[in-house]
């Protein structure tokens, strides 16, 4: 059986016109990097943007492959029409992972930032002009964007790693996006999901972890947490393959969701590729 998800997906993006008329396009770059399109309103999320082994290994992580572990879907060239082009950058919280040194260097310093409170400073530090924290909800071009929260790991890990957020963002006529941010399945997703009630939800998966204490980003059986508490959005997984400390491999989390009868609502896209909502 096709997947209607999948096959939407099959069906238009090689087509360019269906990027008017398909309301919002979701790119993964790699990682944890999107760029999304909202009526033509173009944000660019959590950018990674360093040549694959150019920084350290995560320590502790029990290897020490330099990361990124793969190089960017896209040539020199494209990288500087996705930052010069993106009308906002949009940034879950400061791990190098989501901002790091490449994307301060390459992305024009007047580009609006959002960000989670308490990391404007450090991104002005960077030369960005225009720095704005999502402190509830704001709005911009005529989207909405709020705030969530989340969990990156639990107990003295989980502190360690420090606050992160994510963001819902709504317009009117287009299907409402949450991009859940490094987060583990926890109380503040479930709220977000119950309050905002999205048609898409980005997440990130990968089960990243230390060599001691527990996952920091979403475990396959979090996955189908989210599943379970909103059945009808489409889901996109993402966070996978990467960073050496993701445990959880797109290949491995494909054989879950199988496994558990959840893949007709689950995609797990590759770098580079286009969803069309
Ligand atoms: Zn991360």
């Amino acid at each position: 059986m096709i997947d209607p998800f999948r096959y939407d997906y099959l069906q238009e993006a090689p087509h360019k016109r269906l990027i008017r008329v398909s309301p919002m396009q979701v790119q993964l770059i790699r990682h944890a990097t999107l760029f999304v399109h909202i009526n033509g309103v173009k944000l660019l999320v959590d950018p990674m943007l360093s040549p694959k082994g150019s920084m350290e290994p995560v320590s502790n992580a029990g290897n020490h492959i330099r990361i990124p572990m793969v190089d960017l879907p896209i040539s020199e060239t494209q990288v500087q029409t996705l930052v010069q082009t993106a009308d906002a950058i949009l940034v879950t919280h400061l791990h190098r992972d989501h901002w790091d040194e490449a994307a301060t260097q390459l992305i024009p310093k007047q580009t609006p930032v959002f960000c989670q409170p308490g990391d404007e400073n450090q991104i002005r530090e960077k030369g960005f002009t225009v720095v704005e924290p999502v402190i509830d909800c704001l709005d911009w071009q005529g989207i909405q964007i709020y705030r969530t929260g989340g969990q990156h790991g639990t107990g003295e890990i989980g502190q360690k790693m420090g606050k992160v957020s994510g963001f819902v963002l709504k317009k009117p006529g287009v299907p409402k996006l949450y991009i859940a941010g490094d987060t583990i399945w926890c109380d503040e997703v479930q709220l977000a999901l119950e309050k905002h009630r999205p048609v898409v939800v980005v997440f990130n998966a990968g089960t990243a972890q230390f060599m001691s204490g527990d996952p920091i980003t979403m475990t396959a059986a979090d996955v189908k947490q989210v599943h379970q508490a909103a059945p009808k959005a489409k889901l996109v997984a993402v966070h996978m393959d990467t960073i050496n400390h993701c445990r959880l491999s797109r290949q491995e989390l494909k054989n879950f969701i199988r496994q558990e009868n959840v893949a007709q609502k689950i995609y797990i896209p590759n770098d580079g590729e286009i969803l069309s909502f």
